[in-house]
């Protein structure tokens, strides 16, 4: 919903309810969308916001030993890299002046379309190479959860991270309704040392059109069994770091890196969505426990995929 212009060329929008939470929805252009998710009903103030960026002819190539499907495209070499915090892209806007891919005057977890996307919903035909290409079909969106720039998934308030599992349950269901999507993962980069070009903290949601190989192996494993069933009682106290009636968060014994911490739900669930919302908000505590446990562990704020 719009409302006419502010002198400073600002639009008022509002949010509607939408399954237990207020969104807002808007079109960014070129088929971009902007959704912004409140507890309670809200209002923003929308200014004109960066504009879209064309081209990289996104696609997959398939590894000739292992038969991975490997995604490249060149749209990623233009990305922002380290922006000033004055010219950050995923901080609000507080007038029309420096654009922002979330040109809102404040907001609590906002989803967007990823400008400079890996993967594209009408990706063009595949290179002809030596090896079998595919189309880069697939939807990427950037996930903010605070309009903080210091902010991080340990200090913002529990609160803040039950609505941005929330949020992802909905956008994660919406995506996986798209026929061209095979899975969904929701995941946060953290830290320039991993390859973060972004300081403000941020997740992204890659939608793809095959499920990754790995993936597909550790969801056969549930297929008889559930392996990780009565896990809360079975670990040495030592490795858990939190724990409460829906989840778990922990240091897996069967740990691939020196630092390592595994957060996960007591009830077997497909996906984020069919956890329900009372279980997802008692899941911010396991969530905002791993960052901070690394943190803490460092002194200092510690790089991480999640
Ligand atoms: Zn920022």
């Amino acid at each position: 919903m719009t409302d006419p212009l502010h002198e400073d060329g600002a639009t008022a929008i509002t949010s509607v309810a939408a399954d237990g939470l207020y969104r807002a929805t808007v079109p960014r252009g070129e088929g971009r969308r902007l959704y912004l998710f409140s507890r309670l009903a809200r209002s923003y103030r929308l200014f004109d916001g960066l504009p879209s960026v064309t081209g990289g002819s996104a696609h997959f190539r398939q590894h000739p030993l292992t038969g991975e499907w490997i995604s490249y495209s060149g749209v990623r070499q233009g990305r922002t890299f380290l922006p000033q915090t004055a010219e950050c892209p995923l901080c609000a806007m507080t007038s029309g002046e420096l654009k922002t891919d979330i040109p809102v005057d404040d907001y609590e977890v906002a989803i967007f379309t990823n400008r400079f996307a890996a993967l594209t919903e009408e990706a063009s035909p595949p290179p002809d190479m030596i090896l079998e290409t595919r189309p880069g079909t697939g939807i990427c969106e950037v996930v903010s959860y605070s309009a903080d720039h210091q902010a991080s998934l340990s200090t913002i308030e529990p609160d803040r991270v039950a609505l941005l599992l929330d949020a992802l349950a909905i956008r994660c269901t919406e995506l996986m309704a798209n026929a061209d999507i095979a899975y969904v993962m929701p995941f946060e980069n953290r830290g320039r040392e991993i390859g973060v070009t972004l300081d403000h903290p941020h997740g992204q949601i890659y939608a793809l059109p095959h499920i990754p190989d790995r993936i597909k192996k550790a969801a056969d494993a549930f297929r008889t069994d559930d392996p990780l069933a009565g896990l809360s009682q079975r670990l040495p106290e030592q490795l858990v770091l939190a724990k409460n009636k829906s989840g778990i968060a922990f240091v897996p014994p069967w740990a691939r890196y020196p630092f390592e911490i595994w957060i996960v739900p007591h009830q077997q669930v497909a996906d984020l969505a069919a956890l329900g919302a009372e279980a997802r908000a008692d899941m911010a505590a396991p969530v905002r426990t791993a960052p901070g446990e690394h943190d803490g562990a460092f002194e200092s704020a510690i790089a991480f995929p999640l």
